[in-house]
């Protein structure tokens, strides 16, 4: 038994401190997701995106998110004979978080049981998951991604895409062949430069019949316990797309030997490595020569999920701080009637307004994608939303950890996780500087892709002078003919601010859609600056009302 306290040992009330933000329903509480789901196709799926919200935001879950980033994978290169393994061991939680995903159909859904809003549903999902961890997302991501280029070969298709589209998750170091479920991941990026994918130097010899022996190596090669992976090398007729699979038809571990995992910033959860390959045994997807088209098709699939999973993380901080901000008091008053914080949640907000709207309305363009005006959208937008949703994640992370003051830093609550994970999504899968040089390389392609946005802007005309003059002047400078390279940031900023206002102005409440309006679109370019700047007539209250979770 513990001995008494003696009299005069110092002890206090705790008070003034927030709750937990746990046991609620990121989907209920959550009504732009929510109305967006609705407008955009999946509004079938709304009894199970209930279940799922109520599901991921329970203690439990929001548990193991935490338990997941807290014990980082361990790289294991050898067994207890010295003989070589290359594996990498994870916390339980990670794999409990991997089967859900995979249960839920995170990985394959839409591929597996196509239809009406399938991509949109697993966009809402995917949206809601990003607040519990981030880190299981990248290979779910890459599995998601993989699917089209996949079924370009049919072989290829016939063997793995039952394995793929499997509800299973099995994280057994097997061939694929004993297993009930696998995960697939990409390498591209080499030491010499990850952006610039020509300049790869890792070689493929042919082996006759499809088959190559790949030498080389690749300097972040994630998630190196997925089952096979799409990479890029150098073929005799130039820079190709292989089939890379972790153990070899003979049931030998391939030779993928993982050299260390990253010490990243954040994404702690998740397995980021360096390899290299030394004689692995990998099969031609596509032509020699023809590797680009093929693995960046798998690129812009995870563009989208970069575009979804900073949508989340950014409704998650917002969430958190407009949360904290009602049940923390100072100088006598609720942080949340101060009227200063009211303007800094208010702008937060209007961020993830603006995010989540954006996100899901490019999520129906790959559901759509037979539609051409669709597919040309989908081209212009892909790259200018995650360019733009990637960018604002790291400002919101940091203002929403401002909201909780200290504890906002500290590892105790989420917001240091979801700010230190912020920046990812921005330099993966194509660089901020590189999704608006992709912008420009659309548009010169295929001007179609600016009718495609014209015709996506016209119907929010009429409804709010600043939308009107910001859109008309961003679809005029669009029609010029030689647009600079230099300037291709503020081009692609103007895109994704343009479809966003759109989108607010005719679907949202009107003090979102006018506070939006005047912050972002009216007077000279959105410099982007510090939030809490909004204009002294908007209606605060119903903004942060709107984004409080409940
Ligand atoms: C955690 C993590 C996981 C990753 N996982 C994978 C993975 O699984 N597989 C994989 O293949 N890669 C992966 N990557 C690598 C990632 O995709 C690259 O880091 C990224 O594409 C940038 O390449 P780089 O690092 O070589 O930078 P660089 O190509 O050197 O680019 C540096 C900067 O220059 C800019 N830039 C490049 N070209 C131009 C230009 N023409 N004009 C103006 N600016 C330009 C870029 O936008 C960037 O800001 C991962 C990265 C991280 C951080």
């Amino acid at each position: 038994m513990n001995a008494p306290l003696p009299a005069d040992f110092a002890t206090h009330e705790v008070s003034n401190q927030v709750p937990r933000l746990e046991n609620w329903n990121l989907y209920a509480g959550d009504p732009a997701l929510r109305e967006a789901v609705a407008r955009d196709g999946a509004g079938e799926a709304d009894a199970w995106l209930l279940a799922r919200g109520a599901e991921l935001g329970s203690a439990e879950m929001i548990a193991q998110g935490e338990a997941a980033n807290r014990v980082p994978p361990l790289l294991r290169l050898f067994d207890a004979g010295g003989r070589r393994r290359d594996e990498v061991e994870f916390h339980p939680a990670y794999h409990e978080l991997m089967a859900y995903l995979k249960r839920h159909g995170a990985s394959a859904g839409p591929w597996a049981e196509p239809g009406r809003g399938a991509h949109v549903r697993r966009a809402a999902f995917i949206m809601m998951y990003a607040q519990v961890d981030a880190g299981t997302m990248c290979p779910t991501t890459m599995t998601y991604a993989v699917v089209p280029s996949i079924t370009r070969d049919p072989a290829l298709a016939a063997e793995w895409l039952p394995r793929i589209y499997s509800r299973d998750y099995d994280p057994r170091f097997l061939p694929a062949g004993q297993k009930r479920g696998v995960t697939l991941g990409m390498g591209m990026t080499e030491k010499q430069g990850g952006s610039d994918v020509r300049a790869n130097t890792t070689r493929a010899e042919p082996l006759g019949n499809r088959e190559y022996r790949i030498v080389g190596h690749k300097w972040f090669f994630s998630a190196p316990m997925c089952d096979a992976f799409l990479i890029l090398a150098q073929a005799p007729g130039g820079l190709s797309c292989f089939f890379l699979p972790r153990f070899t038809p003979d049931g030998g571990i391939n030779g993928i030997r993982i050299q260390r995992l990253k010490d990243k910033l954040g994404d702690k959860s998740n397995a980021s490595s360096e390899v290299e390959f030394a004689g692995a045994r990998a099969w031609l997807v596509g032509e020699e020569g023809r590797g680009i088209p093929i693995i960046l098709e798998m690129g812009t699939w995870c563009r989208l999920d970069c575009a979804l999973g900073t949508a989340g993380l950014i409704r998650g901080a917002v969430a958190q701080a407009v949360h904290h901000a009602h049940h923390r008091a100072a100088f006598g008053r609720q942080l949340a009637d101060q009227p200063l914080m009211r303007n800094v949640l208010a702008d937060l907000a209007l961020e993830a307004e603006a995010a989540t709207a954006l996100a899901l309305r490019l999520a129906r363009a790959f559901d759509s994608d037979a539609d051409v005006s669709e597919s040309l959208l989908r081209r212009l937008l892909t790259p200018a939303a995650k360019y733009w949703i990637c960018k604002r994640g790291p400002g919101v992370g940091a203002e929403a950890m401002e909201v909780l003051g200290g504890n906002g830093y500290v590892e105790d609550g989420p917001l240091a996780r979801i700010y230190r994970q912020m920046p990812l999504n921005s330099i993966w899968e194509g660089s901020g500087n590189v999704m608006c040089l992709d912008v420009l390389r659309a548009i010169g392609r295929d001007a179609r892709c600016v009718d495609a946005l014209a015709a996506e802007l016209a119907p929010a005309f009429g409804r709010n002078a600043a939308f009107d003059a910001f859109a008309s002047r961003l679809t005029g400078d669009l029609a010029r003919p030689a647009l600079a390279e230099g300037e291709s940031r503020r081009l692609t900023q103007r895109i994704a601010l343009a479809v966003q206002g759109a989108l607010l102005v005719r679907f949202a409440p009107e003090p979102v859609a006018e506070a939006f309006c005047a912050s972002r679109l009216a007077g000279s370019d959105f410099s982007g600056g510090a939030f809490g700047n909004l204009p002294g007539n908007v209606d605060l209250a119903a903004i942060i009302a709107r984004a409080r979770p409940a």
